[in-house]
């Protein structure tokens, strides 16, 4: 049980699973059904008060509200939805700081674009949340909840979930864990369809297959590699924490992350017009990843607005691609959603705060 989440000062009740609120239901005096009804409120009703839980003993419920228990749910504060129907939340934490949260509906599939921390302190150039800095990471109820936000705004049952919103996940891997685990098995999304995006913290990746093993049983989510670069020079260039990570520590600890879980890793390839999308950076790259198997995600860059880097054109982006796969790396192309809504990860919340700045 996550004792850490109900003792103490913060009561929490979303993250639970259905045994721990069994568990906590029967520590309150009650009977550990009521555990299971709340289980149902908080995961399939999306209640984002106790107080609407009105299947519980109206006595229970002001006294829980009185001891200071809350259910963790995020205040959404802005939506906006995009021609092709992507929905991008602004979420409020308890203690008022803004978050992202995406949802992305295509006829096949649900995904939500979760984020794990607000703000992130690695500071990739090409990226408006590492412009910020890092101001706290997120709890795994307030990773949940935004799974949750998104599928009532959406009015649909999300399918998949990737953490390609703010933050750098394996700088917060306890939470991001718990959050996976909850995702799993209270809101039903299979770990197979959740991908954990990292642009790679030393010394973290045999942890994390440790950790998830540990926390999840079987670590079988998808673990996404933000390489970004065919080689250390031009890496460090655009990610500046490459510099304590050399390249092939990275891809050795790939292969370690392999032999732990079992799961392929894929990479994703952020292609800047004429600094990392030469027909030479192709062909180093598959060089690079020659007999890993793996799948390379490329992402035309998407501009934050501060002119420092190019979108490449959709010639140079499918030039590229060819190039890896005629060098024997699978690889796709992914197509840019929400465009006309401030579609980069953390440009919702950049826009927002330099509006009230502006206000
Ligand atoms: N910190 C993690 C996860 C969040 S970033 C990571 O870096 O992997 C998620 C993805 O958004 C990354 O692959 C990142 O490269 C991409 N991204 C960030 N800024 C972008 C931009 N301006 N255009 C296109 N993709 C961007
Ligand atoms: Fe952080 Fe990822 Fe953005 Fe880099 S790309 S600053 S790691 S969120």
């Amino acid at each position: 049980m996550r004792k850490d989440l109900v003792i103490g000062t913060n009561k929490v009740l979303l993250g639970l699973s259905a045994n721990d609120l069994e568990d906590w239901a029967v520590a309150q005096g009650q009977p550990a059904f009521r555990g299971r009804q709340i289980h149902d409120w908080l995961y399939n009703k999306g209640v984002d008060n106790l107080e609407l839980i009105t299947v519980l003993p109206k006595t229970w419920r002001n006294s829980l509200l009185e001891d200071g228990f809350r259910v963790g749910h995020l205040n959404e504060i802005r939506r906006e939805v995009a021609l092709d129907s992507t929905i991008k939340l602004l979420l409020e934490t308890c203690d008022g700081l803004n978050i992202e949260a995406v949802g992305i509906p295509t006829k096949q599939r649900m995904t939500v674009c979760v984020s794990s921390q607000v703000g992130c302190s690695m500071g990739c150039k090409f990226c408006a949340t590492g412009k910020g800095g890092l101001q706290r990471s997120l709890a795994a109820h307030e990773i949940v909840s935004q799974v949750i936000n998104i599928r009532e705004a959406m009015g649909r049952r999300p399918s998949n979930v990737v953490f390609m919103g703010m933050g750098e996940p394996l700088l917060n891997t306890k939470e991001v864990l718990f959050a996976i685990r909850s995702i799993n098995h209270d809101l039903g999304i299979g770990q197979r369809r959740i991908t954990l995006s990292t642009v790679g913290v030393a010394n973290t990746l045999p942890d994390l297959a440790q950790q998830a093993v540990a926390i999840l049983g079987r670590a079988q989510f998808t673990l996404a590699i933000s390489l970004h670069a065919p080689n250390q020079a031009l890496r460090e260039q655009i990610i500046p924490t490459a510099s304590s990570y050399p390249f092939e520590d990275l891809l050795e600890d790939c292969r370690k992350y392999l032999s732990i879980t079992g799961r392929r890793v894929s990479f994703e390839y952020i292609l800047l017009g004429d600094l990392n999308d030469q027909p030479e950076h192709a062909i180093e790259l598959a060089q690079r990843l020659k007999g890993f198997q793996s799948h390379v995600n490329l992402i035309p860059y998407n501009p934050i607005g501060d002119g420092e880097f190019n979108t490449p054109s959709l010639n140079r982006v499918c030039e590229f691609r060819n190039l890896l796969e005629r060098k024997g790396i699978a690889s796709s192309i992914r197509r840019s959603r929400g465009g006309d809504k401030n579609a980069a990860c953390g440009q919702l919340r950049r826009h927002h705060l330099q509006t009230l700045i502006n206000s």
